[in-house]
């Protein structure tokens, strides 16, 4: 059975957080004389702790309620609270799947949280086999699924991730940081039926904010006050918000971007395919190719030597490179450096 607060670290249980003037009075209208504020000038107010306008705002965009969405200071920053909330260091452990994002283990690391890493299979794909024998395990307190996944661009398997969602009694986060690229659909409303699940995603890929550092976190109200339990009290400042709202108000600039990037990833997946020392281009659903190459190292060096910056990922997939989605340009400059590339 789930039970949200025997999951939650009993020090995060009983805490009484950190009251913000913010807090205290909620009204928009008066005389603020409670913040220790100048009461002079552009930006000389504290931001909004709840982010209440961006939150409707993404509220309606989604058609999910705003007391089911928690803003962090990027992505990376719901990873850490995550882990803060849900993780004992040094007892309790978390699940996540190999080749992924670095930044689970990362965060995981700086908790002093074990991670315990599933290999997916030749495919990328979650082999549930693998992972069943660990849902059992009291001690593994979170599970965190990237899909689409960074690096390999796919996605691992709905009906495999529905499966951990609902098999397991702790928490799983969906990273869904690609999934405007993707035509398969977000597990967003999946939260109506699972009290476990937190879908993330972010303002930092598709929507061109990765400088403000907003991200999104898709979960139930009792697992959402736990994350603003914890979270730094002024996490999103108003600059950043501010440029969120204006993004939102405009949303054709977003998908005519999202729309030409996949064109792009479709061009460029079909003149790789052409290029002799490309071995291998694996399906994506994101905004990045991952190609297997004769030898990454020196074709790496290779294009940053031509001022080409591509990923070298052979540290984790063996000859692997991650090339960005650029524009028609940048690609085209890629592919040329590739075609030129001699052994
Ligand atoms: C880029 C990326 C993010 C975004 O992180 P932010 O902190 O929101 O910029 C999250 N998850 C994955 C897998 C990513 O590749």
């Amino acid at each position: 059975m789930f039970d949200l607060d025997k999951l939650v670290r009993p020090n995060v249980r009983v805490l009484s957080p950190y009251s913000c003037a913010r807090d205290e009075y909620q009204g928009k209208e008066g005389i603020f004389l409670d913040a220790n504020e100048n009461p002079f000038g552009y930006l000389n107010r504290y931001p909004d702790p709840y982010q209440k306008e961006l939150k409707e705002a993404i509220s309606n965009l989604k058609g999910i309620s705003a007391e089911k969405i928690f803003l962090g200071n990027g992505s990376d920053e719901i990873i850490d609270l995550c882990f803060r909330v849900f993780c004992r260091p040094g007892i309790d452990k978390a699940l996540t799947f190999s080749p992924s994002y670095g930044m689970y283990q990362v965060s995981a690391a700086i908790n002093d949280i074990e991670i315990i890493k599933i290999p997916l299979d030749s495919d990328f794909m979650i082999d549930y086999k693998l992972t069943e024998k660990y849902l059992k395990d009291e001690k593994i307190k979170l599970i965190i699924i990237c899909s689409p996944n960074n690096p390999t661009g796919n996605c691992p398997g709905s009906s495999a991730i529905l499966k951990i969602i609902s098999d397991f009694t702790g928490i799983v986060i969906v990273d869904e940081a690609y999934i405007d690229f993707s035509d398969k659909g977000s597990l967003i409303s999946y939260t109506r039926q699972f009290p476990n699940l937190i879908v993330m995603q972010t303002f930092s890929k598709a929507f061109g904010l990765a400088a403000a550092r907003v991200g999104i976190a898709y979960a139930n109200p009792p697992v959402i006050s736990y994350l603003n339990k914890i979270k730094p009290p002024y996490n999103i400042s108003t600059i950043n918000q501010k440029a969120v709202l204006q993004k939102l108000r405009k949303l054709s600039t977003y998908t005519g971007q999202v729309r030409k990037i996949k064109k792009e990833r479709a061009r460029l997946s079909a003149e790789l395919a052409k290029i002799s020392c490309v071995k291998k281009i694996y399906p994506s659903d994101s905004n990045f190719i991952l190609i297997n190459v004769e030898d990454a190292n020196t074709i790496y060096k290779y294009l940053v030597d031509n001022s080409i910056i591509v990923r070298n990922r052979s540290s984790l997939i063996d000859n692997c490179i991650r090339i960005t989605v650029g524009t028609r340009t940048e690609n085209n400059k890629l592919l040329s450096g590739l075609k030129n590339y001699k052994k």
